[in-house]
């Protein structure tokens, strides 16, 4: 079977019926930017930044970021880039901004953070920005936004330091912009979220644990947290129609797009690409390749009738063996 996945990842990701779903990467330390991977990839379709500055000793200054992200922007070049700007609280701590709290993950996480700190954000917008010169194939995601006031703020940031960098002599495109769907409110306000930025991008591993109120880390709970719930799938499909309906790209680059079964449920819901761990193109690859659009989408009206998590897994995994 490997032989025939090796053989295959040269091919395009697109159903036997035509539909092509675009794969991306996840990065963070590891930069595989091999020529073999980016024939086989639609990009980065999330780079979380926090990854290089849980090793440094200190905030890494501007120069060193920019060195960081240019690698990056530079290894996928002409593909799109995701960068994350930085998403530290919660369970991911840097040793040298310890964040003490009871509730971390309902606490201050992620953009909470770097609003707060406009001279951390401004500092690594520059260099993602700087790095981005010519290149032009940046584009910017903020995590763990809960209000449209924060997106404004930070996009005014962005602005402004696209500003700072022209009086500079360093004229840099503005990127796309795009938000983290992973605070449950989210889902209620894409209508104000699309009028502010390009894109959406659905975090399924936060959006589990915050719609489900279950510890992603708690081994205590691991089975009640679970990306297939139905209220979950209830919830990916109500926000994918809502980016379709404003005509927004929304990618998916939580766990659940490196799981075959979860894949091709999201392809059915309409999501424009899924982004996952290097190590899951292979089986989500062959999973599209082989079950056709309309079976996805039966699969899914399938699905959306079920009533427990259980049901769910029962179901997914008879269909998965049969089209094996
Ligand atoms: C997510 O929450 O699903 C996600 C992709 O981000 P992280 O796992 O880094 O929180
Ligand atoms: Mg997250």
């Amino acid at each position: 079977l490997s032989e025939v996945l090796e053989h295959e990842q040269d091919l395009p990701s697109e159903t036997p019926d035509g539909h092509a779903m675009p794969l991306m990467v996840n990065t963070g330390l590891a930069v595989d930017a091999s020529a073999l991977l980016k024939s086989r990839i639609g990009g980065v379709g999330l780079y979380r930044t926090e990854v290089p500055f849980m090793i440094t000793e200190r905030f890494p200054g501007e120069k060193e970021q920019m060195r960081m992200y240019r690698e990056q922007l530079e290894g996928f070049a002409p593909l799109p880039v995701v960068m994350r700007t930085l998403d530290i609280g919660g369970d991911k701590d840097l040793p040298y901004f310890p964040i003490e709290e009871a509730n971390p993950f309902l606490g201050w996480r992620g953009m909470r953070v770097t609003l707060d700190h406009p001279e951390v954000l401004m500092v690594q917008l520059r260099a993602m920005l700087k790095a981005s010169h010519a290149l032009n194939n940046l584009h910017v995601l903020f995590p763990m936004i809960t209000n449209v006031d924060e997106v404004d703020e930070a996009l005014r940031l962005l602005d402004r330091a696209i500003v700072e960098l022209g009086e500079e002599g360093i004229v840099v495109r503005r990127p796309q912009v795009g938000v983290m769907i992973e605070v449950p409110a989210t889902i209620y306000q894409m209508d104000a979220l699309a009028k502010r930025v390009d894109f959406f991008s659905v975090g399924s591993n936060d959006l589990t644990q915050y719609l489900l109120a279950v510890d992603r880390n708690n081994p205590r709970v691991s089975s009640l947290y679970d990306a297939l719930h139905p209220a979950l799938l209830g919830a990916l499909q109500e926000l994918s129609q809502d980016a379709k309906r404003l005509n927004k790209p929304v990618s998916l680059c939580g766990e659940l797009a490196g799981d075959p079964a979860g894949a091709l449920l999201l392809m059915a819901m309409g999501f424009t690409s899924l982004s996952m761990n290097a190590p899951s193109l292979p089986k989500v690859r062959a999973a599209i390749r082989r079950v056709s659009f309309t079976d996805a989408q039966a699969l899914l009206q399938e699905i959306m009738q079920l009533d427990t998590p259980s049901q769910v897994h029962t179901h997914l995994n008879a269909r998965m063996d049969e089209w094996q």
